[in-house]
């Protein structure tokens, strides 16, 4: 329901909304590695919060104007289930506050069957995003909501006759 019908788990409701875990949350539609535990944060929502996806790769995103205020949405890239949405109130080093649904994502633990694929994976990707986060410091900014409402408000007002 949350994950094909994008509606949103009542706050403090979902398994993973408080707490700290250790491994990988993946996909619950396809399995697909989305969040590193270590990147989860306390954020007081009711709803387990990220800082960061495992990669850039690992989410698409886009604008969701079903309320009054726009907010980004977020979806798994590989198979497009909804997720969330991110905001950009989170904490350092990103500042972004990805608001998952617990029900969207499954947590794989050191120990699960294939996990270890997963972790050497994940690893590696993860150590390849901060390595190039670390050498284009300002390309990460360009890519933030921010920067894309930006640019749309640019096109808006150059549309405009
Ligand atoms: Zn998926």
């Amino acid at each position: 329901m949350v994950t094909r019908l994008k509606a949103t788990e009542p706050a403090f409701t979902g398994k993973y909304a408080t707490g700290h875990y250790r491994g990988i949350f993946t996909c619950v539609c396809c399995g697909a590695p989305l969040f590193d535990a270590r990147t989860k944060f306390e954020s007081g929502t009711g709803w387990p919060s990220f800082y960061q996806p495992v990669n850039r790769r690992a989410i698409a995103t886009a604008w969701d104007t079903s309320e009054a205020e726009p907010r980004v949405e977020v979806m798994c890239r590989r198979c497009g289930a909804h997720l969330g949405h991110v905001f950009e109130d989170g904490p350092p080093p990103t500042g972004l506050r990805y608001c998952i649904n617990s029900v969207a994502l499954r947590l794989k633990q050191p120990g699960d069957d294939g996990s270890a694929a997963i972790q050497a994976v994940v690893g590696g990707l993860y150590a390849a995003a901060v390595r190039i986060q670390a050498r284009t410091p300002t390309s990460r900014a360009a890519r933030t909501p921010a920067a894309v409402r930006r640019r749309t408000d640019r096109g808006r007002q150059k549309g405009q006759p």
